[in-house]
């Protein structure tokens, strides 16, 4: 019973069900025919007999029968007997032999050895001695026709009727199962293959199964996405730590082979620091990136003064000497992690001051706009030409290298669209070319 499928089990119950419902049915049906056939057949013959008897009078000492009396109507016979029993007017069915005794108003059964016949007898009195009997006889109807009727519809019409509610339901319970069948199969040819581009596809419906698969095609669209992420990102990161990883290596073959001066050993050792300089803060963003996306380095979202924040961080040593400005018109407060902000307004910053001309300016702004928070790092730099502005939030996208510093890793910006995300927000840019760029956050209000 283990070993078969849902939709078989489903299918054999309502089959057993319906099976004995139909039974009951019939069952139920056939005692109510022959209750109704029964009382038919009695008020039938005390009818007949009743409206016979109406019809029989005494006149000149003889017994005369009305025009309305009938000998046989109804299937029922009617006979007139004398007070001693003897047949006065009727004639007896050949196959009515037995001699019964009369009783007044009971209806009864006989048996006969072909038939079974009611009889119903009433006295009717002339006056104190003398009286006739009338006497009604009818064969007990057989149920026969009704019930051959119903074994014929138990024999064809009910296992043609079970049969067919039998393979319509399989039908659907195959049809409703199909699905889950597809998501077995699917997650088989992932498992085995490792494909995870296959997919489910099952035709949109309301069905729990075709929800559940559209779930499962989510899920593995989800799934391929970020398997093709950290594919990207291990190739990624392969390759941007092997330039600083060859030139190290190239670096110290060169001073191991030749006898440097004192300033070249100089330039050597400044160089490798640079490298690995360089090296430690790619591991170290791509280990924060790791962690974000990953979900290991849990925000810990609390009520910030968001201004207060901004302001503190403008007015760090570093940038204060680099003509960053802060600009905001009151408190404004959000519901955030304070270190992931902190660091998506660094990098903002930092990147505006790299970007920047060398006398340049930094704008960071914090506002209100309907149901947002906005808060922009603005730059008079040299802006990102449009066909760039989408690439640069891919990982170690650089839309010039040249003007990068030893430090840039590409990374800054991937991060930064990574704390908006995590914070319900999101992020936006205007710029132009030589005019300077403004990077935006968008938070909303709400989830303060
Ligand atoms: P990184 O600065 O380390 O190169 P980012 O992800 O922070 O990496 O930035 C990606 C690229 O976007 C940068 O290399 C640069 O070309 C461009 N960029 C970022 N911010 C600015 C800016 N304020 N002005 C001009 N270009 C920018």
């Amino acid at each position: 019973m283990k070993n078969i499928s849902i939709k078989v089990k489903i299918t054999m119950w309502y089959l057993l069900l319906m099976t004995i419902m139909v039974i009951m049915v019939l069952a139920f049906i056939l005692a109510v025919s022959s209750s109704v056939t029964t009382q038919t057949a009695i008020s039938r013959i005390s009818s007949t007999v009743r409206s016979n008897l109406a019809q029989v009078s005494l006149s000149n000492g003889k017994i005369s029968l009305g025009e309305d009396f009938h000998f046989y109507q109804n299937g029922v016979y009617t006979l007139v007997y004398s007070k001693s029993e003897a047949l006065i007017a009727g004639q007896v069915p050949v196959t009515f032999t037995q001699n019964e005794p009369f009783e007044n108003g009971i209806i009864h059964t006989v048996s006969t050895d072909d038939d079974n016949y009611y009889v119903f007898d009433l006295w009717l009195p002339f006056d104190w001695e003398n009286g006739v009997w009338v006497r009604g006889l009818m064969e007990v109807p057989e149920d026969e026709l009704v019930i051959k009727n119903l074994i014929l519809v138990v024999a064809v019409a009910m296992p043609a009727f079970i049969l067919f509610a039998t393979i319509g339901g399989y039908w659907i319970a195959k049809k409703a199962f199909k699905p889950l069948e597809e998501i077995i199969s699917t997650a088989d040819s992932i498992n085995e293959a490792s494909d995870l581009s296959a997919r489910i596809n099952v035709p949109s419906g309301s069905s729990e199964f075709t929800r559940l698969a559209s779930t499962f095609d989510q899920m593995f669209t989800r799934l391929e996405q970020s398997f093709e992420a950290e594919k990207q990102f291990t190739s990624d990161a392969s390759h941007e730590l092997r330039t600083p990883i060859s030139v190290i290596k190239g670096a110290c073959e060169y001073a191991l082979k030749y006898d440097e001066t004192p300033e070249e050993r100089q330039e050597t050792i400044s160089m490798i620091y640079r490298q690995a300089v360089k090296m430690s803060g790619l591991v170290s963003q791509l280990l924060s990136m790791t962690r974000l996306e990953q979900g290991t380095e849990k925000a810990n979202f609390e009520n910030i003064n968001l201004t207060e924040l901004a302001k503190s961080i403008c007015s760090e040593q570093i940038y204060a000497a680099r003509n960053v400005y802060f600009e905001c018109e009151k408190e404004i407060s959000v519901f955030a992690d304070a270190t992931l902000i902190t660091r998506l307004i660094q990098n903002l910053i930092d990147n505006a001051v790299k970007y920047g001309k060398p006398d340049g300016h930094v704008w960071v702004n914090i506002s209100e706009n309907g149901n947002e928070i906005l808060l922009s790092v603005k730059d008079d730099g040299i802006g990102i030409p449009k066909e760039e502005q989408n690439k640069i939030w891919q990982r170690f996208y650089q839309v010039d290298t040249s003007r990068t510093d030893g430090s840039s890793t590409g990374l800054g910006l991937s991060m930064v669209r990574k704390i908006a995300e995590l914070h319900n927000g999101y992020m936006s840019l205007e710029s132009e070319p030589q005019k300077g760029s403004n990077f935006v956050l968008h938070l909303p209000k709400s989830s303060n």
